[in-house]
């Protein structure tokens, strides 16, 4: 089987097959007495997994976080809920179909409160209403949160917070149907140094559980019933790339220079606070795409401004005086949060995401930015908007960042006095007139990954047409060009942090366009830093030019494949 290699590695293990099974409710009812007894069962069950997925989540996320789960407790010892139920079952209906109906009238209920807080915890019942009629029909989701050893998952369709809620220590692999490069859960993969593989059609049906398959995380090819030439040929490999990883591990500390000594800013990209130390340990001179987002992923309610701003606070302190890129929420596309009540879109990446979705939800933006703001003291902040594709988006958002000063300021909490604020350059509407927008702009940060999709029309995450998205295609690179340009008459920086900044091919190109600042998954950091070594800006402005007089990306990769190897071959 193939697929597309979303993150580098060669893996051999065995597989857990992830799926979420579709619940089947039935009316079908066994004795009173024994559908009592399932429910009873269920009930208990879930209530002490309840009660260790508390513990640890206090251990690995906070009290904050945990108490959620405390809420979970509560409910499923509320016998005002729990009654009804058992007198649906006295009376004659199965179990399951007892807990779907009476929590979903409590479901209703709760979602036609007005009190924000209250209507959300519907949510919550969702969830545990869920959970017991699972545990009775025996029919629970693939649990991925304690895998005994490593493992690599496979799945149709591996949601980020499925991802992020995994035993990342024991996840030697994923691999995914759905989904292109730069699906957030192939980016989460790179981020995690996982080797991926993403739409890899026919997956589901020629795997099971149990086998042992390897797989090449930078081809996309997956080799299933192996033999021992082949086992001992992904060996070498794996040995190979150990004793590479290793001469680039002492990269870490050096300074990011090209052959000519120019310092070229390496930043990091992140997705969590423990991200941080995955970026330092590679060496970054910055953070240049903080994505706040993972704040609200995978959490039944919205953090609250305190949790915002204890995760700022934390990062810009470890990050000392070094730059600190924190987008603002970029929620909607591939990326939902429950608590949101978010409603389906047919073409969600054209729909109510990013600040588009924060002008609707005002309170949810402002309650983010005065946490940044806050937090503005601890370190080197700046801030950027993600999906600005009008001018009147950018000054509402900056007239929100006025707005929160001066609450705060009547409030007597101090905020620093300058923080830079930015946009990322990822419409087109936006990079076509960069000339309008640089003066209104501290800075810009080229986001490769939705240009890519919204210049070619190639949706980024579905793999049938992912053989059509390319970074390297003339429109993509010209309209890179035109907004490094419109930065640098502006006299403002300009950066990229859309996956393209971490290509080994794309880099010289960018520093032939003269791009400020690269910042990429912690993965990517030291090739990079490798590569600057044997390139000079000279060669790369000639590379530059050369590649804006070709028509098309294959001859455009081509010249920069040609550029790379004949540097190396002179090193
Ligand atoms: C981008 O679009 O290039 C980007 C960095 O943002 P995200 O991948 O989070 O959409
Ligand atoms: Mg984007």
């Amino acid at each position: 089987m193939r697929g597309f290699g979303a993150s580098k590695g060669f893996c051999y293990a065995k597989v857990l097959l992830f799926q979420e099974k579709e619940i089947a409710i039935t009316g079908q009812v066994k004795t009173v007495a024994e559908e009592m007894k399932m429910f009873e069962e269920a009930l208990r069950k879930v209530y002490s997994e309840t009660v260790t997925l508390r513990e640890k989540t206090a251990k690995e996320a906070g009290e904050e976080a945990a108490e959620i789960l405390d809420a979970h407790c509560t409910i499923l010892m509320d016998e005002g809920m729990i009654n009804p139920i058992k007198e649906a079952v006295s009376g004659g209906m199965s179990a399951a179909k007892a807990v779907e109906q009476i929590l979903t009238e409590y479901i209703r209920a709760f979602e036609a409160m007005e009190d924000e807080y209250l209507s959300l915890r519907a949510l919550d019942i969702k969830d545990i209403k869920n959970r017991i009629i699972r545990k009775i029909l025996h029919c629970e989701s693939t649990d991925l949160s304690n895998l005994p050893e490593p493992t690599i998952i496979a799945g149709h369709d591996i949601t980020p917070s499925a991802t992020a809620g995994m035993d990342v220590g024991h996840v030697a692999g994923l691999l995914m149907e759905m989904g292109g490069n730069t699906s957030h859960t192939a980016i989460l993969a790179r981020t995690l140094e996982i080797p991926a593989i993403v739409g890899v059609r026919g997956l589901m049906d020629n795997i099971k559980t149990g086998d042992t398959i390897a797989f090449d995380g930078s081809t996309g090819e997956i080799f299933t019933d192996l033999t021992e030439g082949q086992m001992a040929y992904f060996k070498s490999r794996q040995q190979e790339e150990r004793i590479r990883k290793e001469r680039l591990e002492k990269l870490a500390k050096r300074e990011s220079l090209t052959k000519d000594g120019q310092k070229i800013n390496l930043y990091g990209n992140i997705g969590s606070t423990e991200d941080v130390t995955r970026i330092m340990e590679k060496g970054a001179d910055g953070i240049g795409l903080f994505r706040s987002e993972f704040l609200y992923l995978g959490r039944k309610d919205l953090p609250s401004e305190k949790t915002q701003f204890l995760a700022y606070k934390k990062v810009l302190e470890t990050m000392k005086d070094k730059t600190v890129i924190v987008r603002t929420l970029d929620i909607g596309g591939d990326k939902e949060v429950p608590a949101l009540g978010m409603k389906k879109e047919e073409n969600p990446f054209l729909g109510l995401r990013a600040i588009r979705l924060c002008k609707q939800e005002k309170n949810i933006f402002k309650m983010q930015i005065r946490a940044l703001l806050k937090a503005s003291v601890y370190g080197n902040l700046h801030i950027m908007f993600p999906m600005i594709s009008s001018l009147e988006e950018l000054r509402w958002a900056k007239g929100m960042i006025n707005e929160c000063r001066k609450e705060l300021a009547d409030e007597g909490i101090a905020v620093k006095e300058k923080i830079p604020v930015g946009i990322m350059v990822e419409v087109p509407s936006v990079a076509v007139l960069a000339d309008l927008f640089a003066p209104e702009c501290d800075f810009f940060s080229i986001g490769t990954n939705d240009l890519t999709q919204y210049t070619l029309a190639v949706d980024r995450g579905n793999e049938t047409v992912a053989s059509l998205y390319n970074h390297f295609h003339p429109a993509v690179l010209y309209l890179i060009k035109n907004t490094i340009e419109a930065a640098h008459r502006a006299g403002i920086p300009c950066g990229m942090c859309g996956e393209a900044a971490g290509n080994i091919r794309m880099i010289p190109i960018l520093i032939g366009l003269a791009i400020d600042e690269l910042s990429m998954t912690a993965s990517a950091i030291l090739e990079a830093k490798d590569l600057l070594r044997e390139l000079t800006v000279d060669e790369c402005r000639q590379l530059g030019a050369a590649v804006m007089c070709e028509k098309t990306a294959e001859q455009i990769e081509k010249l920069t494949k040609e550029f790379i190897e004949k540097r190396r071959k002179i090193c």
